[in-house]
């Protein structure tokens, strides 16, 4: 049957824009998440002081379905595909009100299925799906060319072409003769191999490589981390493979096919203001209150209907309410484009919105006040590994302040920038912007500072920092399961290719009430330790910022002491020095309870979370022991380990990770991100869904017509989307 298939395209990964209602809800799983002014009340999603939360929560625009937003992926993929039953019933032409009431049974039906597919192994000689290869079956050829990012300076990254099978490229280190690390294959004397036993010695002895010829604007903190380090550094890249990458914007700055590289692939699209509101709204819908600390946010033009009349619905229930919104254009950063609206039809749609797509978001018009200014936090949270997950959060961080005193949003200070956004890059233009060397004063600061303040005022920061933690943990599991469908894509399993680390920048705002509110995730968050300071009038120079370097050196240091490659032979070759170092120091229950916690200075806390201990929670090491110990000298790791130290009160949010893990199985082994209609049939058989209801047949249509709306609406979406990628680096 599938010989007689004539497939227009391959099943991808990626979700269907918005736009496309109609086929959206035909897609998803049916029910009864209305749409528009009808839409469904969810109370859980908490009031973020606008009001909405006094009603309509709707299910946002691609109706509370896991086929929804752009940020679905696999799930969205999968789920379409393992609802096909319920699919076609609709097609059939079942009333939604039938369709509704089985939406619960559905969403039960696809759990089981998931979960009886992780089970089974796919039977790939059946379905003719490739088998999994063991590494040595696998095609030695590298990983596949990668476009090159945009120049510095340019606000945009060249588009990511559609996945395609790997071209043959020339061997890499192997082919001249080098050994992974770039060691010339040693001969030996008289040409004989050196022993395992050298290479060791070799490999415990040698510097850590960093490749730093990429890393633009984070240069100077990086260059100091190396030094500081003793690690090797070589600024114009290197003939032989380093160990460890530094790139400036992406993944891709650079073809590498060995060592470690800190960026991840599809880690810059994925927090991009449209994905990452759509990545988050797949988990609102599944899980409510957890994610209820993002603002309910549309996405325009394709939600604006939507947003209109989900508008008009709380209006009508509540005349006294007088919400705000904050419109933020999808490729934006530094404030670039942001302005505050009262009224829907405030909203500039003419011209900039078709060629220029934006969120529109609940503005959160409460916030906590330092000195009379709103401030926001960014955070440096180290995603070290995808799978399995290991997230990692800086005990420190800046607070970015605004320069003119706050007062909750009216028709006559909406145009206040620096009374309502916190972006040092415009708040530095103010005439009130005050740079201080001091940590905990001035228009930046460090954010243990605020803590240390609030603490003062009787604030629970150790709740404080609970909330963030969570906050961190659960917008990282909204993005996982695309990142590994880019990760395989780039990456496939088996092939040569770096293992990617990254660091991101999240932007938090805290409410009155102290609630941390996500604004937005940076994938390339600024790293510069200097400011612009002017010297006369129109005379600049830039000048070391002391809060800057404090918090992002040992941010960058740290995540490469943890991702320290030769750690693991340095500790077997030196086992005293490690194994005393481990013992000078009590076992982690029977220190300061502060140590669970990302450290407010000198502040006592107590854990928030149950965790198991952090191996992470090395304290300084004095220099006086007088042994090698190449960290000595170096303070305690700024990075605590969140994840998987918090796994068990995470876990059960990872069910579209869970989703994505079977989508990829169903790709197989090839770069893709696109699912051949072998592999939907494998699927189908796999997770059971084919009956007497579904033949072979049937999902062979299926899947014809699934790919023709696709291609469609994927052409539409690279349309409108185009070249607004967000690429730089933002100033912070
Ligand atoms: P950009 O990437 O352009 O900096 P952000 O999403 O970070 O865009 O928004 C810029 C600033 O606007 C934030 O730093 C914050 O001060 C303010 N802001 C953004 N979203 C909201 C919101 N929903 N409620 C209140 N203030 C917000």
């Amino acid at each position: 049957m599938a010989a007689a298939v004539s497939v227009t395209g391959p099943i991808t990964w990626a979700p269907p824009p918005m736009r496309s209602r109609e086929l959206e809800r035909r897609l998803s799983l049916p029910g009864p998440r209305p749409e528009a002014a009808t839409a469904l009340v969810n109370p859980s999603l908490s009031d973020h002081g606008n009001g909405l939360g006094r009603g309509a929560r709707g299910s946002g625009g691609s109706g509370g379905s896991l086929v929804a937003g752009r940020g679905g992926g696999a799930a969205a993929a999968a789920v379409a595909l393992a609802l096909a039953p319920a699919l076609s019933a609709m097609q059939r032409g079942s009333s939604e009100r039938e369709l509704a009431a089985r939406w619960e049974a559905e969403a039960v039906a696809v759990t089981k299925a998931l979960a009886a597919a992780e089970q089974v192994r796919v039977d790939s000689g059946a379905a003719g799906e490739p088998e999994r290869k063991t590494p040595e079956e696998q095609p030695k050829d590298p990983a596949p060319a990668q476009p090159r990012a945009a120049e510095e300076g340019d606000a945009r990254v060249v588009p990511r072409p559609p996945p395609t099978l790997p071209l043959a490229k020339p061997q890499a280190a192997r082919a001249r003769g080098l050994c992974p690390h770039g060691k010339p294959r040693s001969k030996g004397r008289g040409g004989r191999r050196s022993s395992g036993r050298a290479a060791d010695e070799y490999h415990s002895q040698r510097p850590v490589t960093v490749d730093s010829s990429k890393a633009r604007t984070s240069l100077d903190a990086l260059k100091i981390s190396i030094r500081q380090l003793k690690w090797k550094e070589f600024p114009f890249g290197r003939r032989l493979p380093c160990d460890i990458y530094w790139h400036g914007v992406s993944f891709h700055d650079n073809d590498i096919f060995s060592g470690q590289v800190n960026k991840f692939p599809g880690m810059t699209e994925m927090v991009r203001k449209i994905t990452l509101s759509r990545a988050v709204r797949i988990m609102q819908n599944l899980f409510p209150e957890e994610y209820n600390f993002y603002p309910r946010s549309w996405i325009l033009p394709d939600e604006f209907q939507l947003f209109v009349a989900q508008v008009r619905m709380v209006k009508d229930g509540d005349p006294s309410w007088k919400p705000t919104f904050i419109v933020k254009p999808d490729g934006g950063c530094q404030g670039d484009g942001i302005y505050l609206v009262k009224d829907p039809s405030d909203i500039r749609l003419a011209g900039t919105l078709q060629s220029r797509p934006a969120v529109v978001q609940e503005y959160i018009c409460k916030p906590l006040l330092i000195d009379k200014l709103k401030f926001d936090i960014r955070l440096y949270v180290l995603l070290k590994s995808l799978d399995p997950l290991e997230i990692y959060i800086a005990k420190d961080g800046l607070s970015r302040f605004c320069t003119e005193p706050y007062q909750e949003p009216n028709p006559k200070n909406l145009h206040h920038i620096f009374m309502h956004l916190t972006n040092y890059s415009l708040n530095i233009h103010s005439g009130n912007f005050v740079h201080s060397d001091s940590t905990s004063t001035g228009s930046k600061r460090t954010f243990s500072s605020i803590l240390c303040r609030l603490s003062s005022k009787g604030v629970d920061i150790k709740k404080v920092w609970s909330d963030i933690i969570s906050l961190v943990i659960k917008t990282v599991i909204a993005l996982t399961p695309e990142l590994k469908v880019f990760y395989q894509s780039d990456i496939p399993a088996g092939r040569p290719g770096p293992t990617c680390f990254q660091i991101l920048g999240f932007d938090i705002l805290l409410m009155k009430n102290l609630k941390p509110i996500l604004l937005e995730v940076n994938a390339n968050p600024s790293m510069r330790i200097e400011h612009e300071q002017e010297l006369s009038p129109g005379v600049f120079e830039n000048v070391p910022s002391l809060v800057d370097e404090e918090v992002k050196v040992a941010v960058i240091r740290d995540t490469l002491r943890l991702m320290d490659p030769l750690k693991k032979k340095r500790e077997n070759h030196f086992p005293d020095i490690y194994t005393d170092r481990k013992h000078r120091f009590p076992p982690v229950s029977d220190r300061m309870p502060s140590s669970q916690l990302p450290v407010v200075r000198s502040q006592q806390l107590t854990k928030p979370l149950a965790a198991k201990e952090d191996p992470s929670d090395s304290e300084p090491a004095s220099a006086s022991d007088g042994n090698t110990d190449p960290e000595a000298h170096l303070p305690s790791i700024c990075l605590k380990q969140v994840f998987p130290k918090y796994a068990k009160q995470f876990n059960y949010l990872r069910l579209v990770d869970r989703m994505a893990n079977l989508f990829i199985r169903f790709l197989g082994i090839k770069g893709t991100m696109k699912l051949g209609p072998t592999g939907f049939r494998t699927f189908i058989r796999n997770c059971k869904l084919s009956s007497s209801s579904l033949s072979m047949a049937a999902v062979d249509i299926l899947y014809i017509d699934i790919t023709r709306r696709w291609n469609s609406m994927t052409l539409d979406q690279r349309d409108s989307e185009g070249v607004f990628l967000k690429s730089h680096t933002n100033r912070t």
